[in-house]
């Protein structure tokens, strides 16, 4: 046997959940290890989140650089060197990860590369190619992430595609098929039309975003169709033939059985959690049949010094409640009074336009037991939407009938993702639709719609009747 490493608090996983975890034990005088036995970032920095945005944003630069018609620009033969675009999309990537690399440094935090595998409750060994080697802590955080779930008859492979694989390519496709209508199907989907990519998308249920209100994903789908997305509701994917450059899909449509040939074909139909290779089993530790650990409101799970965070744990699987969960399990093993609040954490999807969602919507509310009101206003009335030519989608506030509480908040439209910043604010703080109207917002930005619509909820608004 080797001999045993002992430290305060471990640290297994280094996406956001797990470093930001360990920079914060670290703050708080814990000696802290962190184990990753890929890349420090995780999904989120390496293959999720950011390079993600990264592809988003290239994608929505090259379709602006068509031109506008509406403004009288247009522009001939405009091109992208698509190794260009996936070398700068790395660098973002190894910016952030190298980030991490020093703020772990900066902290003291111990990096150890290898695959943590729990022996007891108190002890864990982790394995790298060469040796393994045992660990004895005090507490203990779990960030291990998720991975992409495989479908039957769709076995992941150079042509059909999880989303590591279609972030990666080397090529535009000419067509692709995406299966599931998710936020992270819907994304890629858009990001590979606005790169003139034929996509269709396959969705199993009556609506693509399912996790959204549909009037929210109204503009979305609008916008969908006007790229020449075809979205087709109601499909179940039966299986895929590949073919010698590329792939043909099966799938049923209400009874009917139909075929489409495409490039790729990207599968995004959700995740699972990463519990099952770790001996948690063999451990006794609460999970659910489907692998999510169980945990309190301090992120303790059923033995009291293992905290469980991020995509193994219930709830929405993202990035930034990950990190809140980390910093939480951080704050509640050096003693200070600290437990998870879930009420204003944002979900967004970066569609075209961006939708953004926090706290109530007007039915969770009612079903709650409030009873409120839901004030609406378009960006079509903002001066900054119209001159930006983006006037689709509309900000909605949930504010309490009887004190005007805002309670929720939702937007469709531009720069939703950021917007929502103001309403998870407003609702962590205890504002009213009062306090929000007597802000003052500058103008002409996008951010003065939430300020209107809390002057929906006042009942009198100076720009919409
Ligand atoms: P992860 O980021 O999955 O990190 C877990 C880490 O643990 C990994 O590095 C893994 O190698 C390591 N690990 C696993 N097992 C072991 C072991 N036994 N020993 C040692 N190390 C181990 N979220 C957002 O909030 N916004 C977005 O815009 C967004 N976009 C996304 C786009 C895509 C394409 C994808 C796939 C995801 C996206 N997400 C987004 C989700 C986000 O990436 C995850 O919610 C987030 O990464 C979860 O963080 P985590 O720390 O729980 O786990």
């Amino acid at each position: 046997g080797d001999f045993p490493i002992e430290v305060d608090t471990l640290v297994i996983g280094a996406g956001p959940g797990g470093y930001v975890a360990a920079i914060r034990a670290a703050q708080t005088g814990q000696k802290v290890t962190i184990a990753e036995k890929g890349n420090l970032g995780g999904v989120c920095l390496n293959v999720g989140c950011v390079p993600s945005k990264a592809l988003i944003e290239a994608a929505h630069n090259f379709e602006k650089a068509k031109g506008d018609e509406d403004m009288g620009i247009s522009s001939e033969n405009t091109t992208v060197d698509f190794s260009k675009v996936q070398s700068w999309k790395g660098g973002v990537v190894q910016k952030l990860t190298g980030g991490v690399q020093s703020l772990l440094k900066g902290n003291k935090v111990d990096v150890v590369k290898g695959e943590a595998y729990f022996v007891d409750q108190n002890t864990v060994k982790i394995m790298d190619e060469k040796q393994s080697q045992t660990y004895k802590f005090k507490d203990c955080i779990i960030a291990t992430g998720s991975r992409p779930i495989e479908i039957p008859n769709f076995k992941f492979s150079e042509r059909v595609l999880d989303s590591t694989g279609a972030l990666e390519l080397k090529e535009i496709p000419k067509k692709l098929i995406v299966i599931g209508g998710g936020y992270i199907g819907t994304e890629l989907g858009t990001a590979y039309a606005n790169f003139d990519t034929e996509v269709t998308i396959l969705e199993g249920m009556d609506r693509i975003l399912n996790g959204f209100e549909k009037d929210l994903v109204q503009p979305v789908k609008k916008n969908l169709k006007n790229k020449g997305v075809e979205v087709v509701t109601n499909a179940m994917a039966q299986g895929v033939e590949e073919t010698e450059d590329g792939v043909k899909v099966t799938y049923e449509v209400n009874g009917e059985e139909k075929t489409a040939e495409a490039d790729y074909v990207l599968v995004t139909v959700g995740r699972k959690p990463n519990t099952d290779e770790l001996g948690l089993d063999e451990m006794g530790m609460e999970m659910d049949d489907k692998g999510y650990i169980q945990v309190d409101k301090h992120s303790r799970t059923n033995f009291e010094n293992i905290y469980a965070i991020g995509d193994i744990v219930p709830g929405p699987p993202l990035a930034h409640k990950a990190s809140y969960e980390g910093k939480i399990a951080a704050e509640v093993i050096a003693g200070e009074k600290a437990e998870v609040d879930y009420m204003a954490i944002p979900l967004v999807a970066f569609s075209d336009p961006e939708i953004a969602s926090v706290g109530y919507t007007k039915e969770t509310a009612e079903e709650a037991g409030y009873e409120v009101k839901e004030s609406k206003f378009p960006f079509q009335a903002n001066g900054r939407a119209l001159s930006l030519n983006s006037t689709e989608g509309f900000l909605k506030l949930i504010t309490r009938k009887d004190d005007g509480l805002i309670i929720g908040g939702h937007v469709s439209g531009a720069n939703a993702s950021d917007m929502i910043a103001e309403i998870g604010l407003a609702i962590e703080t205890g504002m009213t639709a009062e306090d929000l109207s007597l802000t003052i917002h500058a103008h002409p930005t996008l951010g003065e719609v939430s300020m209107e619509a809390a002057e929906v909820a006042m009942g009198r608004p100076i720009h919409t009747m």
